[in-house]
């Protein structure tokens, strides 16, 4: 009797996965990450359990922990369509400064839950004079209060800016990409993605280290959403902050519906298989995506970095309730020594 050597084109996808990832660390590239994101439903447990395997396989059971703090909140002048602190959409949030008494108090706080980063954020196009200056205060005050790593978030750069921030000892900057190239401008008008590209690049040029991610669930196709997965697997991030929309009123994209819960599973494992060495680290919306029981899943499916507390706009999680979590599931937080 033949024997039907058949192979499905589901488990080809996951087996290749297998040995390329697990095996030889080689993420996947943007056809084999749209095969992922195109995996049927009952799958997504084996595809989550691949996911977390090579997280383990290549970054280890350690847990990066993050705190951020908002130096200037609202009143941007760019029109990222999901962005509340855009000063061009009657959202809710209105720009304000924080002073650096304030922001030393926050870098303390997060230091004591363990953390190991803490992220400065400005809603800005680029930094002006001011906000620079702050950042030299602010860093020196951290630095001399606290041991922790300070990392920035200021929007586009100048080469003497990232000259400048490498300088005072900010040791990693985020810039997202959002989304995929080919999406970008259905997302933001005032400005292109390859000025970002431009930032990063000389970012990394600089030796700090890079960390950029985006938004998933903005109204992307699949084929964007692998397309977005292979252009950062191209540059090479240090960590990859992955966002699900959180429609916020006032915003043009604040009547998008929420992504749904497996999507956002699918979409973290195919993540994680393309950028098996980075640090994946879970940003907004997860709370409305996923609940208490997704994050639990995502973090068995490929995550392994955190932000404690609330985000810039919206509030997150109980910081006790995500280190109960990490505590539960045997998961150590990556001790400051290590990053250093
Ligand atoms: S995402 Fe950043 S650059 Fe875009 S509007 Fe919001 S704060 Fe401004």
């Amino acid at each position: 009797m033949r024997q039907t050597s058949a192979v499905l084109p589901t488990d080809a996808t996951l087996a290749t996965a297998r040995l390329q990832v697990l095996g030889d660390g080689r993420g996947l590239d943007e056809q084999q990450v749209l095969d992922i994101l195109r995996l049927p439903d009952q799958h997504v447990p084996d595809l989550l359990a691949l996911a977390h395997e090579a997280r383990l396989r290549w970054c280890g059971p350690e847990v990066e922990v993050e705190g951020i703090v908002s130096v200037k909140t609202g009143g941007c002048p760019e029109d990222c369509h999901f962005c509340a602190q855009s000063g061009l959409f009657p959202s809710p949030v209105r720009a304000a400064w924080l002073d650096i008494p304030s922001l030393v108090r926050a870098a303390v706080e997060t230091a004591k839950t363990g953390a190991s980063e803490f992220c400065i954020v400005a809603a800005v196009r680029g930094p002006d004079a001011r906000l620079m200056a702050q950042m030299r205060e602010g860093v020196a005050a951290i630095r001399a209060a606290v041991d922790i790593n300070v990392a920035a978030s200021l929007g586009m750069l100048s080469q003497e800016q990232v000259d400048e921030l490498a300088a005072m000892g900010v040791h990693r900057y985020n810039h997202n990409l959002e989304t995929a190239r080919s999406y970008f401008p259905s997302v933001v008008s005032t400005h292109t993605w390859e000025e970002r590209w431009a930032t990063l690049t000389m970012v990394r040029d600089a030796g700090m280290e890079v960390c950029c991610g985006g938004i998933v669930g903005m109204g992307e196709t699949l084929e964007q959403r692998a397309e977005f997965a292979a252009q950062l697997a191209e540059l090479d991030p240090h960590e990859v902050p992955l966002n699900f929309l959180n429609p916020r009123p006032g915003t043009p994209f604040g009547d998008l519906p929420v992504m749904d819960g497996t999507d956002a599973l699918r979409t973290i494992a195919a993540f994680r298989l393309a950028l098996p060495h980075t640090i994946l680290r879970y940003a907004g919306g997860r709370e409305i995506t996923l609940g208490d029981l997704g994050t639990r899943d995502g973090m068995l499916g490929g995550v392994n970095a955190v932000i404690v507390g609330n985000y810039l706009t919206t509030l997150g999680r109980d910081a006790d309730a995500d280190l109960a979590l990490l505590d539960e599931l045997a998961m150590p937080i990556k001790a400051l020594s290590l990053t250093l």
